[in-house]
């Protein structure tokens, strides 16, 4: 993009919310408001408004720059320009710009009028962030219930110095020379009309004069950054959920990268868990699995009862309706898993109750293995 262009038809004054005859003092500090209020780390989502903030107050910041701009908003509106060459140009409005200056916003105009087919050459134009991963550790009960927390990620992330363009805060690049803004050379030779990246400018259309001191230019730093996460209730144990666009910052306005988190959740002491079922294995004793017996189990949300029917066998299940895990719009059973526990040891009169109850018993459960 060739800032000086947009002199034309960006108020910067309005951005920041100041008069134009603001001091260098109520400038500064409209901006450090509005950057706080509008920083995309904390603010997703206002990565457009923030890139505005900063595009103005890399002009308005910078005396010299500010003074320049203020004499080509009074030169009037872009089609102030439309006499070119002619009578109206810019030769009359009685400003002076440096030559390079001037060459910049000529370069810029004509630049931008012929790029538009050219958008997508090699390496110029935005360019999506990369996709990040990053683990989280949850609670079994912070799986269940849902939380909203905080993933550490380290990345490329936007400079915090000149916000990501790569210029010294108060600079700003300038229209690369060699390929007017393209981005890309044209090498007509014959028939054919090859074109390649600029390499003056690696395809961007501009030129960082005075790069930043803390990116040196790239606009990036290795930064870690904390991801406000919302996890959804009744999460498992390696599902990924997708943050969309908080990955690694996009280059030259490209949208950032998306953010997926891996989930990993610690088992509970009690339950376990296979999709939205909730499971647990209960011990019963031997009266209970054959006379049946009203037992209370505990679930995630209270104890419940649970009629366990007279001849339960050993590892029989039995559901409790809606007292799983809530995942969306429905909620898992309960399955309980009965375990009839068989004492290791009797008493005499123990013995003799069960001696009694086998002698009623007749046949044997293993007629049918024929031996
Ligand atoms: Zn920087
Ligand atoms: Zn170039």
């Amino acid at each position: 993009m060739a800032p000086q262009r947009d002199w034309y038809t960006t108020d910067y004054y309005k951005t920041l919310g100041v008069s134009d005859k603001a001091t260098e003092k109520e400038l500064r500090r409209a901006y450090r408001k509005l950057a706080k209020e509008f920083h995309p780390d904390s603010h997703p989502g206002s990565e457009e408004r923030f890139k505005e903030i900063s595009a103005a107050y890399d002009v308005l910041g910078d005396p010299e720059k500010r003074k320049e701009y203020d004499e080509v908003r009074r030169l009037g509106p872009l089609s102030g320009l439309g006499g070119f060459g002619g009578s109206g140009g810019p030769g009359q409005g009685g400003f002076n710009f440096r030559i390079d200056d001037l060459s910049d916003i000529f370069g810029g105009l004509f630049g931008r009028g012929s790029r538009a087919g050219s958008r997508s050459a090699p390496g110029s134009g935005p360019r999506r962030g990369r996709d990040l991963e990053a683990e989280l550790h949850l609670s079994f009960q912070e799986a269940v219930d849902g939380a909203i927390t905080t993933v550490n990620v380290t990345s490329g992330a936007r400079c915090s110095t000149c916000g990501g363009s790569g210029s010294r805060p108060g600079t700003v690049p300038v229209v690369c020379q060699r390929c007017n803004g393209l981005g890309v050379l044209n090498d007509n030779q014959g028939m054919f009309s090859l074109s390649s990246p600029c390499p003056d400018c690696q395809g961007r259309g501009t030129r960082i004069v005075d790069a930043c001191p803390s990116c040196g230019g790239s606009g990036l730093e290795q930064r870690q950054r904390q991801v406000k996460v919302r996890i959804p209730a009744g999460v498992e144990s390696g599902q990924r959920i997708r943050v969309k666009g908080r990955g690694e910052p996009g280059a030259n306005g490209g949208p950032g990268g998306d953010l997926y988190v891996i989930v990993h959740v610690a088992p509970h002491p009690l339950f376990g868990r296979k999709g939205r079922s909730l499971t647990l294995t209960v011990p019963i004793t031997f009266p209970e699995a054959t006379l049946g017996a009203a037992i209370t189990v505990p679930s995630l949300n209270g104890p419940v009862t649970l009629k366990v029917p007279p001849g339960t066998r050993q590892n029989q299940t039995f559901r409790v309706k809606g007292r799983g895990i809530t995942s969306g719009s429905s909620t898992g059973d309960l399955l309980v898993t009965v375990d009839v526990v068989v004492p290791a040891e009797l008493t005499d009169d123990q013995r003799k109750a069960v001696e009694a109850l086998a002698k009623t018993l007749h046949g044997s459960p293993r007629e049918h293995l024929g031996v």
